[in-house]
């Protein structure tokens, strides 16, 4: 570290040689040789884990045989909003088929007590202006983007193009007609001359492969298919059929601390099965303003946007409207940086300060589980010992408030790497069992594993190629949204593009680029539209390239889905194949792209 930062933080009240340590120490501690491989997949015995417990009745219907110009697989906010773009720009014969009974993906699935965004509304939730809605609060609960997921699906007239409670199946291309043959579980044979795979990047529930967790003879559930029936009450708790029972929740991330509170209101004993503590931030939450929205002036909702992505990638911005526990971090760190007239900084200076403005919101993270949580022992164990964006931040003010109850006991499995053994009747921790009645698992969703596992079917392109071969050594594809071998047939989601916390806008641009390059298919009279070899490769060196900037960040982290499990050097990790520079600077490249005119990198036939 150059002699003059180092004089600079000689005041900070801590040491960073001290907290490298720490970091280091409970990483390490939590690192498992299995990786990804700790999990086990929701199927066989722990397959109705993923039966759709909200849907009025089965699907029954009789197979469709049928024709459409393009078929969108999910209807998620990915699937709603190229249903929407599309129709926008003229492309109306879809179909959208879907596994749950509505639209609205993840908020169709994760309905349990508590769910909220994290994200500002305002941000999050899609097409504010175009449909003339202002969200209830600055945070909205799930059944509010739920209902605003259908709000989207009746403007652009999406109902007409759905196809519920369907799953594909398989996916081949037929080279002769190029066409699309699009298979599902209700054995229908769709046509399609396009395919949109939006099947989301966090949709398959897991659970982690304790010793024993086929023995449990008590109830479970995920959380990503709450079960009501057993716990009583709503999204806004009061799970009265709990008050006699002892329940267990195993995980600690952004779910488990949204509905932990409700759970602790309600279980005649709850225990937490934590490894690795979430980091937990103040919510804040307030009612939209009236006089505040009056002051908007149209394109506020795309400003903010931007405003909000180009903050929390680190880039300075004038002001930062949205102000928040994401944003906090980088006006910090703009605090910290020269001001005008001031000598510069190089590269690696920048880095060390962004560390110590790490260090500062963590130590801020750290104190507020102190000043909250009653008991020494307990508020140890809560504390967070990594940077602040090795996990998803979260945040919550009912959560560390629930460790001071006494029918809530936590139970740290750091030492074990997670949950030591899962019994008939309950647990094991530190050679005691636990009786309970019921184990919820709050243990996430398959990230890492092969993208056709994730979304449930293969892919087949041209010449039989399969998807999951194709990508076994990691992405391959231009712009993140399409492969070479695979002819129109495009993904919209998380992958080698532009990623954006405030996953709705990303999703929404990459429609709006998609149906572009859709149209101009059209225009040009061609059958297909696929990325040539060599701009396939010409994208993949540039997302390799840039991912470097990441990698020593990832790599120090503690593990999880963000860096593939503390093995980052292998493909899998959410965060791996980003575009570095950020979504703002991605959207500008296509937006040249697109104004260039030529296709660059794809190939028509
Ligand atoms: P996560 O994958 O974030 O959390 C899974 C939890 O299970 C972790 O605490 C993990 O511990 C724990 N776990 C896994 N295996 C074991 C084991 N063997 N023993 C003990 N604990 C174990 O899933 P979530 O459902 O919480 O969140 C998924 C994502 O969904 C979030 O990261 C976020 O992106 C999104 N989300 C967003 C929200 C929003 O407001 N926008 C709200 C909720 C979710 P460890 O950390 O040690 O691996």
């Amino acid at each position: 570290m150059s002699t003059p930062l180092r004089k600079e933080f000689s005041n900070l009240g801590f040491d960073p040689d001290e907290l490298r340590a720490k970091y280091k120490a409970e990483r390490d501690k939590r690192l498992r040789p299995d990786g990804n491989q700790q999990y086990v997949q929701v199927t066989g015995a722990f397959e109705h884990l993923t039966d759709d417990p909200y849907a009025a009745e089965e699907a029954d219907r009789d197979p469709i045989s049928k024709e459409v110009e393009v078929v969108i697989v999910g209807g998620g906010f990915g699937g709603l909003m190229a249903g929407g773009r599309f129709r926008e720009a003229g492309i109306d014969d879809l179909m959208i088929i879907e596994g749950g009974s509505d639209f609205g993906g993840t908020w169709y699935w994760n309905r349990y007590p508590g769910a909220q965004c994290d994200i500002e509304s305002y941000c999050y939730l899609p097409l504010l202006e175009e449909l003339d809605y202002m969200p209830i609060e600055k945070y909205s609960y799930a059944p509010e983007i739920y209902e605003h997921s259908q709000r989207i699906a009746e403007h652009f007239d999406l109902y007409n193009a759905a196809c519920f409670q369907t799953r594909v199946t398989d996916i081949t291309w037929d080279e002769a007609s190029a066409r699309w043959h699009v298979s599902t579980n209700l054995e229908d044979d769709i046509r399609a001359r396009f395919v949109i795979m939006a099947t989301g990047p966090l949709n398959r529930p897991k659970l982690p492969a304790v010793p024993g967790l086929e023995t449990f003879k008590g109830h479970t559930f995920h959380t990503a298919r709450w079960d009501y029936d057993y716990t009583g009450g709503d999204t806004t708790g009061n799970l009265d059929k709990l008050a006699d029972k002892k329940v267990a929740i195993i995980g600690t991330g952004a779910t488990a601390i949204q509905c932990i509170p409700f759970l602790g209101e309600s279980a005649g004993h709850l225990y937490v099965l934590q490894r690795t503590p979430s980091s937990v931030d103040v919510r804040g939450n307030s009612p939209t303003d009236p006089e505040w929205v009056k002051t908007l002036e149209p394109g506020w909702q795309g400003e903010r946007r931007d405003n909000f992505c180009d903050l929390v990638i680190g880039r300075p911005v004038k002001e930062d409207l949205v102000a928040d526990g994401w944003t906090a971090i980088f006006r910090e760190l703009a605090s910290m940086m020269p001001k005008k007239g001031d000598a510069q900084i190089s590269a690696e200076e920048a880095s060390e300060l962004a560390e110590i403005a790490d260090f500062k919101k963590m130590n801020g993270i750290r104190s507020r589980v102190e000043d909250t949580v009653g008991d020494h022992d307990t508020a140890e164990v809560l504390k967070p010992w990594y940077r602040q964006f090795c996990k998803r931040p979260t945040f919550n003010d009912e959560y560390l408030p629930t460790f001071n109850r006494d029918n809530v006991t936590l139970i740290d499995t750091s030492e074990s790497k997670g949950v030591e053994r899962i019994t008939e009747k309950g647990f094991i921790s530190h050679g005691v069992e636990y009786e309970v009645d019921c184990i919820i698992f709050s243990t996430g969703f398959e990230v890492g594993t092969s993208y056709t596992q994730r979304s449930g079917f293969e892919v087949h392109g041209k010449n039989g190629l399969k998807l999951t071969d194709y990508w076994a050594d990691g992405l391959r594809t231009l712009h993140g949204h399409s492969a070479n071998g695979f002819p129109n047939c495009f993904q919209i989601g998380l992958g080698q593009n532009g990623l954006s916390v405030n996953i709705t806008a990303m999703l929404d641009d990459q429609a709006q680029h998609i149906a572009y390059i859709i149209n101009e298919v059209k225009k040009r009279g061609a059958a297909y539209v696929m990325p040539s070899e060599e701009g396939e490769a010409n994208w993949v060196n540039t997302i390799r390239g840039l991912a470097v900037l990441n990698r020593e960040f990832f790599e120090a982290c503690t593990p999880g889905y963000y860096n593939n499990e503390g093995k980052f050097g292998e493909a899998g990790g959410l965060n791996t194949e980003a575009y570095g520079p950020g979504i703002n600077a991605f959207n500008a490249l296509l937006a040249e792209w697109r104004e260039k005119g030529d296709l660059e990198g794809l190939e028509l036939g």
